[in-house]
């Protein structure tokens, strides 16, 4: 900025020089003035990474063996002067073209929606107070704050830092954390050794701190380094590797046949070459499932924009298979399982119990005690409390509309409105009080602490935390008349196995008073010499769509475990409200620590409930259940939960409450951290799977049926039912419409009624090849017995291959109806009824068939001729028998597979 000294870097001057040069202050910019250096300095955000021109994505398009081999064959007809099989063919590899182009556009667009969703936010300080805002809006004068999890928005000059660590690996390749505080460094040193920056773009993993912004966008560090921008990530995932693979093997293996054909063909049969070689060509284009990977990544993008619509969204695709496959789902509680809109309920203290009523997080309510309704100046106990919960506290309230809103941990913006309610000053009670430093909140010790000053010259550390990390630390109570007595260990603990049996969430505070002198606060202040205030209990009600969601989830053979931080008879009274199977026994994280391994997964498979749990707990009940077969989901919302996110075979991290580092290992972000939106998920997932399983059912038969019919002719030296052209008419007309069509498809009804799918089972399972072998038969049947009738009654060649053609396209039809239920009955009016694409489809493939049936011109060019009403209605009779055998083989085959198997609550995800 204009009156900064340029020459010394912001890491080499104190950091009141650097609030100064940046014209700014402690208490950050005002709203106004942040307003004018965005337009100045432009949004804090670095280049998007230029997209590839439209024309090479849609010459990329045409990169594929598949589509190679169709261009040969177009170029082989066209030597051979058979025009309308070029354009034919072309027009297939065109379609194919156009239509993987405007899906990969569209797949793109919805990734960069999601990357939009997530985009990343951060606290600051505006006109003096905490607010959260889009990272973009960054400038340089702003002060952020960051902790555990946060990754970096800006690259900060620290202003204060409390045991703040950082992961900088992304810049200096140095994964080990380093500590930052706020002491200048030397002009000359490298990024590594830059202590009192936080670089834009690296890790907070320890602590928590506030900087002011030095630089945005591509001023940045991370700005200056190009290269590391991360790409859109294209829809690929395992399966559809797996499903490119095979269809180049099945390309290899079809062109081999066709080989052998022509040379059979050719050499022992002596037909005509060019006729030979036009029906090898037309039985290779029908073989060739040209359209299934273009056809897969469409039924993955659609996926990708069902979850997000239910508020699951997606980071890494791949999950989007294992998500449908999960058998246990261990999620955590506060704000998944329940709603994380806590209030205060009751307070403990030496000899009393207090009701507190109020509605949501407003300041203001009353504080009862047998009846009568009490106020700070009644009792010591209560000042005690408020002083404690209201300064022991980061939380912010303010006014929105009608209700009060917290900034910051919802808990803390109970505790803040239960000290408003005491003091009867809101939204900010005991402003008397400055804070001069702190013991962060963390998972592992359970405790938050403060130092406070007064104007009066009195000090005081207030701590809060679980009862267990809490009494172990006091010396003694804090008696009603305000002076210590002797600490009543047993009735404490007997108050937070009460409170927390009637499932509140329950808080010990403490306080100590210390010299005027003392201004910093270490860990080793506390233990022997706290006063005990007493126990606030904080209700969180259950969220009512977990409790269907749970439900949903042990219907579909999926086990539902609770993994909390929190207390194991609070954890134990929610379970039950929530609907989790086994809520008599709880293992703690002390237990998950004795236990060995084998132990562990042993009792993990059986327990629903685990509660004092750590980070590192989740990583060992992820590796436990795996060790057993099961495919596990796991939420997770801290700095510490990023391995077992990553371990897990399905990582859900929480969008609102989660932090960067849990994100970013996540494989999914629930936009609501609701578990519905999970079951949601599972749901979607289970789709997903279905539905590409059944755009394969539908393609290989029918590219199958195609084929044989050539093949069969050919061999059997019959005169060809189908000629070549009409083939790859047909392929170019339904391929296009019919195959895609199941891309689109809805969940079955009973999708969440199965039992979940191993996550071993191929895609092409024995049933599949069962499936291809029966209606290959079915369609050689139908098309030969309909051109051998045509035939038999007197009708020309051309009508009769007109009408086998007919049959052909019908059949099809059937078959997509048919395979849209593939795990229940096809024959209900909702499956008749279909869904909009379906019959878009069918419309387009009826008006093509109609035209090239009909119309002189087209009839001129396929060698067609109009089908007679009678043939028509007996070609649509063929259609109903054939779906009818398929239906009555599917019937007989669910029905068997029900008879030998348990039903879902007994398989895999339930033990
Ligand atoms: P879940 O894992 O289901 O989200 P949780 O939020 O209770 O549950 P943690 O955040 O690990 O899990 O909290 C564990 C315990 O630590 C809580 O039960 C509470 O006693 C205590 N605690 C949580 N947050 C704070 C805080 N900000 N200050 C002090 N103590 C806290």
């Amino acid at each position: 900025m204009a009156d900064r000294d340029d020459s010394v870097p912001f890491h080499a001057l104190g950091h009141r020089q650097v609030l100064d040069g940046l014209r700014t202050s402690a208490e950050g910019l005002s709203h106004a003035d942040a307003q004018l250096r965005l337009a100045e300095h432009g949004p804090n955000q670095l280049p998007e990474p230029a997209g590839r021109p439209a024309l090479v994505r849609f010459l990329l398009q045409f990169r594929n063996v598949l589509i190679y081999v169709l261009i040969g064959s177009a170029v082989i007809t066209a030597a051979l002067q058979h025009w309308v099989d070029t354009g034919v063919i072309l027009a297939v590899v065109l379609i194919n073209g156009v239509i993987g182009f405007v899906q990969e556009g569209r797949a793109e667009q919805a990734m960069l929606a999601i990357r939009g969703m997530l985009a990343p936010q951060c606290s600051v300080l505006r006109d003096g107070r905490r607010r959260s805002i889009d990272a973009a809006e960054l400038v340089p004068g702003d002060i952020v704050l960051v902790e555990a999890g946060d990754r970096v928005p800006a690259d900060l000059r620290l202003i204060e830092a409390r045991a703040l660590k950082a992961e900088e690996a992304i810049l200096t390749g140095e994964s080990i954390p380093v500590d930052k505080g706020i002491a200048a460094v030397a002009a000359a040193s490298p990024l590594g050794d830059r202590s009192c920056v936080l670089f834009s773009g690296t890790m907070v993993v320890a602590g928590t701190g506030r900087g002011v912004v030095v630089a945005t966008g591509s001023a940045t560090q991370i700005g200056q380094i190009s290269g590391l921008l991360s790409q859109v990530e294209t829809v690929k995932t395992p399966l559809l590797t797996q499903m490119d693979h095979f269809a180049r093997l099945l390309t290899g293996i079809i062109l081999i046949v066709a080989a052998t054909l022509l040379a059979y063909g050719y050499l022992v049969r002596h037909l005509v070459f060019s006729d030979l070689f036009m029906a090898v060509v037309g039985l290779s284009v029908a073989a060739i499932p040209e359209g299934l990977p273009a056809v897969l990544t469409i039924t993955l993008a659609v996926g990708v924009q069902q979850m997000a619509r239910r508020n699951a969204i997606v980071r890494r695709l791949p999950a989007i298979e294992t998500i449908g496959s999960v058998s246990v789902i261990c999620t955590d509680k506060t704000g998944t399982l329940t709603r994380n809109e806590m209030m205060v309920a009751r307070l403990a203290a030496a000899d009393r119990l207090y009701t507190v009523s109020g509605r949501g997080y407003a300041p203001d309510g009353s504080i009862r005690r047998s009846d009568a309704e009490m106020g700070p100046q009644d009792d010591a106990l209560l000042t005690a409390f408020a002083q404690a919960t209201g300064l022991c506290n980061d939380a912010l309230l303010h006014a929105h509309g009608n209700g009060w809103q917290v900034e910051g941990d919802p808990m803390e913006g109970a505790l803040m409105a239960l000290a408003g309610k005491i003091t009867g000053d809101r939204p900010a009670p005991l402003r008397q009080w400055s804070r001069t430093d702190t013991i962060p909140f963390d998972a592992a010790h359970r405790y938050m602490a403060t130092l406070h000053h007064d104007h009066e010259g009195h000090s005081r550390i207030h701590v809060k935390g679980a009862p267990e990390a809490i009494l172990p630390l006091c010396r003694d109570q804090l008696a009603p008349d305000g002076a210590p007595a002797p600490l009543d260990a047993g009735r404490w603990h007997d108050t937070v196995e009460r409170f927390a049996g009637d499932g509140l969430r329950v808080l010990a505070v403490a306080m100590r008073v210390v010299p005027p002198g003392q201004t910093v606060l270490e860990a080793s202040d506390l233990p022997g010499e706290l006063t005990l205030i007493g126990l606030v209990g904080l209700i969180d009600p259950p969220r009512p769509e977990a409790i269907e969601a749970v439900a949903d989830c042990h219907a579909a053979g999926i086990r539902v475990k609770m993994i909390t931080g929190d207390h194991a008879a609070t954890a134990r009274s929610i379970a039950r409200e929530i609907g989790l199977r086994n809520v008599q026994q709880v293992l703690t994280g002390a237990d998950v620590e004795a236990m060995g391994d084998e132990a562990l997964a042993d009792a993990a498979q059986d327990t629903d409930i685990f509660a004092r749990t750590s980070p590192a707990h989740k990583l060992r009940l992820v590796t436990a259940l795996q060790s057993r077969g099961l495919t596990v989901a796991m939420t997770g919302d801290g700095v510490n939960d990023a391995p077992a996110l990553k371990r897990a075979d399905a990582g859900i991290a929480m969008g609102l409450k989660g932090s960067a580092a849990a994100r970013e290992a996540a494989a999914f972000v629930l936009a609501d951290d609701n578990f519905a939106s999970i079951a949601a998920a599972v749901r979607e997932g289970r789709t997903v799977f279905d539905n590409i399983k059944k755009v394969i059912s539908w393609t290989l038969p029918t590219s199958t049926g195609e084929a044989m019919t050539i093949v069969v002719a050919l061999f059997a030296a019959m005169p060809l039912p189908i000629t070549a052209v009409q083939i790859l008419w047909i392929n170019l007309i339904t391929a296009a419409t019919l195959g895609l069509a199941l891309a689109f498809e809805p969940a079955e009804p009973g999708t969440m009624r199965r039992a979940p799918r191993p996550r071993s089972q191929p895609l092409l399972t024995g049933e599949l090849v069962w499936h291809i072998a029966l209606v290959s038969c079915l369609f050689l049947l139908a098309v030969f017995g309909m051109y051998f009738h045509a035939i038999a009654q007197g009708h020309s060649t051309t009508l009769a291959q007109t009408i086998a053609m007919n049959t052909m396209v019908v059949l099809e039809i059937f078959h997509l109806f048919f395979i849209r239920n593939i795990h229940g009955t096809s024959i209900t009016w909702a499956a008749a009824r279909g869904t909009p694409v379906v019959w878009a489809c069918v419309l387009i493939v009826t008006a093509a068939q109609c035209a090239i049936t009909y119309l002189p011109t087209l009839q001129g060019i396929f060698k067609t001729a109009s089908v007679p009403v009678a043939d028509g209605v007996l070609i649509i009779a063929v259609g109903v028998v054939f779906f009818g055998l398929i239906e009555l083989e599917k019937q007989i085959r669910l029905s068997f597979r029900a008879s030998h198997r348990h039903p879902p609550e007994r398989d895999q995800g339930a033990h």
